[in-house]
């Protein structure tokens, strides 16, 4: 399969921090890599070099085959770019700064309308992006990304700090875009997240990749199942936690129903935060 972005040996510092510190990897044209790690892991540092804001200081990383360094611009005119922070003109309307930044594009034939209806924002196309709440600029920061028709887009942190409608709602235009065979890489420290989306998920910690796999790979691998149950004790109930497949599973589990009044159970699989943790130590928040 074609790769939509192959990076090599990715460097870059800040003064003596080395920020993002020799990662590799590719994304296949058409999945969704998941970038997911804390704050301050490199995240948004590896962003700004795949489309174009820092020059990596060591390495290599191609989007669409054209080199980040070298074919910038050409590779701009192919990508949709959302970054974490809102970057719009507020004193104009939503459907404005669509129409402004089609025309920086050259894109004269898209239904801007269609678009703005599309991300949740339909009847309110010509209201002022001030009185947007964050929501709904998130997703006029979606739609901006879209105008272009980008085989691949780059968002970071699309839905972070979003009410949940929202969130889930952009969530699913991520998906959507993903279904017409756009390439996606979404920077997210939100496992939930992550995991729902994406094709491969690359756990990023301390500047580095310290694990990469499909979700169910990196389940399967590293990831402990366990039972759950709540049980009641006296006026309360507390939960009991057993892990499965070890020799004493059925044992405990047996014990628990002879000595135990069980009032639900069921079965939990490893969330890709256990995993995280396991890897690195620590958790994503
Ligand atoms: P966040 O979710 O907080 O944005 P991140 O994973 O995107 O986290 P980066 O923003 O890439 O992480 O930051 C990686 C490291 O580089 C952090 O230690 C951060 O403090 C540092 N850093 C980022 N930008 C700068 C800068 N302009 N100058 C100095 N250090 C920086």
């Amino acid at each position: 399969m074609e790769k939509a972005i192959v990076a090599t040996d990715l460097t870059y510092r800040y003064g003596n921090l080395t920020a993002v510190d020799h990662i590799s990897f590719e994304v296949e044209a058409g999945e969704i890599l998941g970038f997911l790690g804390p704050n301050g892991a490199g995240k948004t540092t590896t962003f700004k070099m795949l489309v174009g804001l820092l020059k990596p200081m060591e390495g290599t990383a191609t989007v669409l085959g054209m080199d980040v360094t070298h074919e910038i611009k050409k590779i701009q005119r192919h990508i949709g770019v959302c970054f974490e922070y809102t970057n719009l003109y507020e004193e104009i309307s939503a459907l404005e700064n669509l129409k402004l930044f089609a025309q920086l594009h050259g894109v004269s034939d898209i239904d801007l309308y269609g678009l703005l209806e599309k991300v949740g924002l339909g009847g309110k196309e010509k209201d002022r992006v001030a009185t947007y709440s964050k929501g709904m600029k998130q997703r006029l920061m979606i739609a901006r990304a879209l105008v272009n028709r980008p085989k691949v887009l780059f968002l970071d942190e699309p839905t972070s700090g979003l009410d949940p409608v929202s969130a889930e709602d952009i969530r699913s235009i991520i998906l959507e875009e993903k279904k017409r065979g756009v390439t996606v890489f979404l920077t997210t420290h939100d496992m939930h997240e992550a995991d729902k989306l994406s094709d491969h998920v690359a756990f990023i910690n301390q500047g580095k990749i310290v694990a990469l796999d499909t979700p169910h790979n990196l389940k399967q691998q590293y990831g402990k199942r366990k039972v759950r149950a709540l049980v009641e004790r006296g006026d309360t109930t507390e939960e009991v936690e057993i892990e499965l497949d070890k020799q004493d599973t059925p044992e405990r589990v047996f014990e628990l129903f002879k000595n135990e009044r069980v009032v639900t159970m069921h079965t939990q699989e490893a969330t890709l935060e256990d995993i995280f943790i396991q890897i690195t130590g620590r958790g994503l928040a």
